[in-house]
């Protein structure tokens, strides 16, 4: 089917108390891969591109491909930009068929933050995209203070106050995760989320989704969490499938071959990943 708004697939997720699982893909197997996972297993699912990877896939031509073969599956398939906090390189991704873009303001200060998300709503909004923000301090993994330390987290008042003045589609809020590694079991904070989701009306969005618990995972998820981002985990498994297949001594010259396993294996990734939402399409 045709793309559909993010905002639509995760109101739905929203009313269903799920999240849909969004995937950074960087290449034509990745996102083929993501996408007809998601079919197999009938769930909607959320492609998303990290800036920095147009420096292997270009903004058309992965917004293009993300377009065309959610054609071939019948779930609904939303199309993303991943952080970014530079406007102009937002702005030529909506020009480049970009759907939903996620202006990340979470390093500045509070104010600054807001009046940054602001002007990429509003330039957004004539084009009828979506826009995630993002509030607090998701970090990275292999710094353990970056989750433990509560101080980096949202809080309600502020998640309050920033989805009403910025009028976002969706929210990242920070409660206990990180980007990359874990060097210690995250905990995620779900009392937090219970009241940053009783405080606003957008759907929230947890980053850093590589490595937490599933018992973790489904509480969020019950309790507020509507779009899971999932990039580490995917990338890594997709440099071991690639290293696996060519480290065989029986390596076939055709493209075909490595393709079709790296693919094939990306797939079952997927579709068991996508058990996490309890969401199914009719
Ligand atoms: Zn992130």
């Amino acid at each position: 089917m045709a793309l559909e708004k993010v905002r639509d697939i995760l109101k739905e997720a929203d009313q269903n108390k799920t999240a849909i699982l969004a995937f950074d893909a960087f290449d034509y197997n990745t996102i083929y891969a993501a996408i007809k996972g998601a079919g197999a297993v009938n769930k909607p699912i959320i492609i998303m591109l990290y800036p920095s990877m147009n420096k292997i896939i270009s903004l058309g031509t992965f917004a293009a491909t993300v377009k065309d073969i959610a054609r071939e599956v019948s779930v609904p398939v939303g199309l993303h930009l991943d952080h970014c906090s530079d406007y102009d390189f937002i702005i030529t991704a909506i020009r480049e068929g970009f759907t939903s873009v996620m202006a990340d303001g979470s390093s500045l200060p509070f104010v600054d933050n807001i009046s940054f998300t602001n002007s990429v709503v509003k330039t957004a909004k004539i084009f009828d995209v979506d826009v995630e923000g993002e509030l607090g301090m998701v970090g990275v993994a292999a710094n353990t203070d970056d989750y433990f330390n509560t101080d980096k987290y949202t809080t309600p008042e502020q998640a309050q106050i920033f989805a009403s003045e910025t009028g976002v589609a969706s929210l990242a809020i920070a409660i206990g995760s990180a980007h990359g590694v874990y060097k210690e079991e995250p905990k995620l904070d779900i009392e937090r989320l219970k009241e940053i989701d009783a405080a606003t009306s957008v759907p929230l969005v947890l980053h850093g989704g590589s490595g937490i618990p599933e018992k973790q995972l489904i509480e969020a998820f019950k309790n507020g969490i509507n779009k899971f981002n999932i990039g580490t985990e995917f990338f890594a498994l997709t440099a071991k499938l690639s290293k696996d297949f060519y480290n065989d001594s029986q390596l076939s010259a055709n493209p075909l071959a490595s393709y079709s396993y790296i693919r094939e294996n990306l797939q079952k990734y997927i579709e068991d990943k996508l058990v996490l939402t309890t969401m199914t399409c009719r």
